[in-house]
């Protein structure tokens, strides 16, 4: 019986492997036209002063906009982009976008912030990187140094030209911000060998700091280790009061989560910064 049921377990997630790769094969066709029918669009998260409640940035976030399947979370079709290779073009169409937004809302008085997410897979061709970079800055007009680059700390453990062209990013006058810090490996070392501004306290970490004290302990030790660094910190998840008060007292100046705002299109954004508190 056992072996009976062993079999209707292995069929059962055989049939649930052969469900998910189909549906990632058709979400990857579908994804090939996404680009040139316009589907995407970028939200806008509000990154805050935590003492004041001030906008001083935000983080660029992809959404994907399917006429039959609505709104597809950058969870399920990142990966797929990234495993496809097309990452590449919707990374540079993220680039470009981002680059075009901190001129409308100058015109609008405001100087913002934006930040956005490159992939491991965009840097792995950092010629071509760099080429779009610099097309996005010089077709935008943009100020480079309101520009914010964010990688994950996987990058940092593949020693191969990462430097070079972090330094290159770096003198185009773009600011560097490692994301999600605090889940990967990365070791003072290696924070200290590339030229990286600003630390992403990761929100796993974040959420439970009020009440676990190991991630409160992370917290801390992120903070401190950011500001010997002389880099700068930005807690991403922040939902409560509790989360703000209690990263704004261990000296974290700058944070980003639904206690704020949640991703919202870049109209609602110029909505929240006339609102008075941005
Ligand atoms: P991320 O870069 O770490 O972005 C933060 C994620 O946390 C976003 O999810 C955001 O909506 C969510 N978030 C913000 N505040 C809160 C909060 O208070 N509580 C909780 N629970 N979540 C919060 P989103 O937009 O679904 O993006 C997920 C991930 O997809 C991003 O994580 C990033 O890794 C990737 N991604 C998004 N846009 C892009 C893009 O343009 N290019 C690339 N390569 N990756 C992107
Ligand atoms: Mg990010
Ligand atoms: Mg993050
Ligand atoms: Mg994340």
């Amino acid at each position: 019986q056992a072996k009976q049921q062993g079999r209707a377990t292995y069929r059962f997630y055989t049939q649930a492997l052969h469900d998910q790769s189909v549906e990632r094969v058709q979400l990857e066709r579908l994804l090939r036209h996404a680009l040139e029918r316009h589907e995407f669009e970028l939200y806008y998260q509000p990154q805050v002063d935590l003492r004041d409640g001030r906008i001083i940035g935000c983080e660029a976030l992809i959404r994907w906009n399917h006429p039959g399947m609505g709104q597809v979370s950058p969870g399920r079709f990142i990966p797929i982009a990234e495993h496809s290779g097309l990452i590449i073009d919707i990374g540079n169409w993220v680039m470009q976008e981002a680059c075009r937004q901190p001129k409308r809302w100058h015109d609008q008085g405001r100087d913002i912030k934006v930040s956005f997410n490159v992939s491991a897979r965009q840097f792995m061709r950092p010629a071509e990187l760099m080429q779009s970079l610099k097309a996005a800055l010089a077709e935008s007009g943009v100020d480079a140094t309101r520009m914010e680059v964010e990688l994950t700390e996987s990058l940092l453990l593949d020693p191969q030209g990462m430097g070079e062209v972090l330094h290159e990013i770096r003198a185009l006058g773009i600011q560097l911000a490692l994301d999600d810090f605090g889940t990967g490996y990365s070791s003072l070392s290696y924070l200290r060998r590339f030229p990286i501004n600003i630390l992403k306290i990761d929100q796993s970490f974040v959420s439970d700091a009020d009440n676990n004290p190991d991630d409160a302990e992370m917290v801390k030790t992120i903070i401190g280790m950011a500001h010997n660094l002389r880099m700068s910190v930005v807690a991403e998840g922040i939902e409560t009061e509790a989360h703000r008060a209690l990263l704004a007292m261990q000296g974290c100046r700058v944070g980003q989560g639904y206690h704020y705002s949640r991703p919202v299109p870049a109209e609602e954004f110029s909505r929240l910064l006339q609102r008075g508190s941005g």
